[in-house]
């Protein structure tokens, strides 16, 4: 292989490769995912992660100014100047002393990574700016995509900056938050709404992007992961380049932990990081695959020898008993997570646990990122949830310094926290109260007054 980048199947039985300028969403010859991989022994890099740094000072040059091309040394499936960027990746690690108390914690060792704070308010704008990078190397003119929401809002944003191509999003009905919908809507994309779930939505669009070669954005892609293994980056660099003992996502294709995996996998073998932090994935109950999978079934990574049979039939199960995903949480309310074999690989090597949280404690630890001032969608809280109940079961020490990802942004979805905080009885029964909140434990409720002066005052004495 005379390449310096290539793809190749994560099969150990297969381990087939192909070239870079391959468009695949799988291995034609096992079915397996493929990863995007490098000759690094030729490739230059930093001999230490702190290099980075130099950087720095380049920020006029919009490629360095990315909060992902500037480690295009660990990313560099194309050569630099061929990178999409449209500013993604100006995000904040928030030490978060305001809700270390409620996790559980000691102050100090909990910090939150705002993603919501990428140009269209998701983690999605990482691995979309890689994504589309590819994309115009192998010279699409469409890109598609299915989506719970923050994907199609990704694609939408980055096809309408850089006019590269024309954005095909498919979406379930009436499972959009509708924060993600009105971006995809103002931003041009073509919208096609099928009736049925996400799953549906990923299985058509794949068929779609077949038939008609359009190219595929989801989190199949393994370019798109590329991208993303860079918030893993920005976490460390905001650490001082010190591995945290921790990093806490939530899980719902399972994408992010995926690439998270290969980040540090990547690192450790390059000599860049020692220490691998520990990876805790968590599911919503009503969408709890990965968590029944790993904690329950006992499936692992197995060296790529995955019990492929296990979890064959605990899917068919899953169909025979018409069992859906049902979460208020509508970025993880998926099925069966696209890249769930890389996330088996990234708990492996990252000592990972998975568990699952309540609609009540996803919206009680969004309200308490909200009091902080940083503000997230309801997926994104699992996160916090999460760290709540490691650190009550003991499996993480209050101690232990922790990354939870706070992948989108508060006004993702308005309903969930309007309903929260609000006085309206029926509507916090329609978004909430159907779904088991039964309290809001933690709402800061407007107060109704009369138009009366005399009467504001008494409220504001
Ligand atoms: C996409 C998304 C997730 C799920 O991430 P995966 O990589 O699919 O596991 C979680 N939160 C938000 C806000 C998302 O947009
Ligand atoms: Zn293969």
């Amino acid at each position: 292989m005379s390449e310096l980048s290539y793809q190749k199947c994560i099969n150990p039985d297969c381990a087939a490769t192909f070239g870079i300028s391959e468009t695949l969403h799988c291995c034609p010859t096992c079915g397996a995912l493929l990863d995007v991989e490098y000759e690094w022994s030729r490739l230059a890099l930093p001999p230490r992660l702190s290099d980075f740094e130099k950087y720095w000072s380049q920020r006029s040059n919009p490629h360095r100014f990315s909060g992902v091309w500037r480690f295009h040394d660990l990313l560099p499936f194309v050569p630099l100047e061929q990178c999409v960027t449209i500013g993604e990746g100006q995000t904040l690690l928030q030490k978060a002393d305001f809700v270390a108390p409620y996790a559980g914690m000691n102050n100090g060792r909990l910090f939150l990574q705002y993603e919501g704070l990428n140009p269209s308010g998701s983690f999605k704008d990482n691995g979309m700016s890689a994504a589309v990078t590819h994309g115009r190397t192998v010279g699409a003119k469409r890109a598609a995509c299915a989506s719970t929401g923050n994907t199609s809002a990704s694609l939408a944003i980055y096809s309408a900056v850089t006019k590269l191509m024309q954005s095909v999003i498919f979406i379930g009905s009436g499972k959009i938050a509708y924060g993600k919908l009105s971006q995809a809507l103002d931003y041009g994309a073509k919208t096609i709404q099928i009736d049925g779930d996400f799953d549906d939505a990923m299985a058509r669009v794949q068929e779609v992007s077949k038939q008609l070669g359009i190219y595929l954005v989801n989190s199949i892609n393994p370019f798109r992961l590329e991208g993303q293994k860079t918030i893993m980056f920005r976490v460390l660099e905001a650490l001082r380049w010190e591995s945290p003992d921790w990093i806490v996502v939530p899980g719902g294709n399972l994408g992010n932990s995926s690439s998270f995996g290969k980040a540090f996998i990547e690192l450790h073998k390059l000599g860049l990081i020692k220490k691998v932090p520990r990876l805790a994935i968590i599911n919503a109950t009503g969408a709890n695959t990965l968590y029944r999978l790993v904690e329950q079934e006992n499936v692992t990574w197995n060296g790529g020898r995955y019990d492929k049979q296990r979890v064959n039939g605990f899917f068919a199960k899953m169909d025979s008993e018409g069992q859906r995903a049902s979460t208020i949480a509508s970025a993880i309310e998926i099925n069966k997570p696209v890249n769930l074999t890389k996330c088996l690989r990234a708990i492996d090597f990252c000592k990972g646990v998975v568990r699952d949280v309540t609609e009540q404690e996803i919206l009680d630890a969004k309200s308490q990122v909200g009091a902080g001032g940083l503000g997230c969608e309801p997926a994104s809280a699992a996160s916090l949830a999460g760290t709540r109940k490691l650190v009550n079961e003991g499996v993480i020490g209050r101690d232990e310094r922790v990354v939870c990802v706070l992948t989108g942004h508060q006004l993702k979805d308005p309903n969930a926290t309007v309903a929260y905080h609000g006085q309206d009885k029926e509507f916090f029964q329609k978004v909430l109260g159907s779904r088991g909140v039964t309290t809001a434990e933690f709402a800061n409720r407007p107060i109704t007054v009369p138009n009366d002066i005399e009467k504001i005052i008494e409220v504001l004495k």
